[in-house]
């Protein structure tokens, strides 16, 4: 366990105006904003960051969706980060997210889900490294 994860405010929030609605709640479910950055994904760094999902079905649709227009990386810091950010944002279609989660509020459907979270230690330490340096990663609140 370590106390760090990635998340993305995804196009579909972003576009709908739902950006500052979910850094809210991120900062009342207490995770310390390491760094976070509104950034427009290129079709290739979406694929190179789905690529474990490059044999499904719904890789296209996804990487266009995610490089569709703008979102905002995070990186997030709390005790049992991993698992804390995925409970806040809930499940992957917003139909089975459970009731306050992100998901379930701000999601329109299991492609246009409003947010990302890491789903191990090792990917949050990939994911972290794919969109910030060290340097950027403020660790004084
Ligand atoms: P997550 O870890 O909860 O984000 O879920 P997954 O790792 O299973 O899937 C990654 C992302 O792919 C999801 O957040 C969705 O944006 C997208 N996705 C998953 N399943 C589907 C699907 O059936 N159709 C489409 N269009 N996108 C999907």
């Amino acid at each position: 366990m370590t106390n760090r994860t990635f998340a993305i405010i995804k196009p579909d929030a972003v576009k709908n105006g739902d950006t500052g609605k979910i850094y809210d709640r991120i900062l009342s479910a207490g995770f310390n904003v390491l760094s976070a950055k509104l950034i427009k994904l290129t079709l290739a760094q979406a694929e190179g960051f789905y690529a474990v999902h490059a044999e499904r079905p719904f890789f296209g649709e996804l990487t266009e969706f995610m490089s569709s227009g703008k979102c905002m990386v995070l990186a997030l810091e709390k005790e049992d980060a991993v698992a804390e950010w995925r409970k806040t944002i809930g499940a992957t279609n917003p139909v089975d997210a459970d009731e306050g989660t992100i998901r379930k509020d701000f999601a329109t459907s299991v492609g246009e889900n409003a947010v990302h979270g890491s789903d191990s230690d090792e990917n949050a330490a990939i994911e972290i490294s794919y969109f910030f340096t060290g340097s950027e990663l403020v660790q004084n609140r």
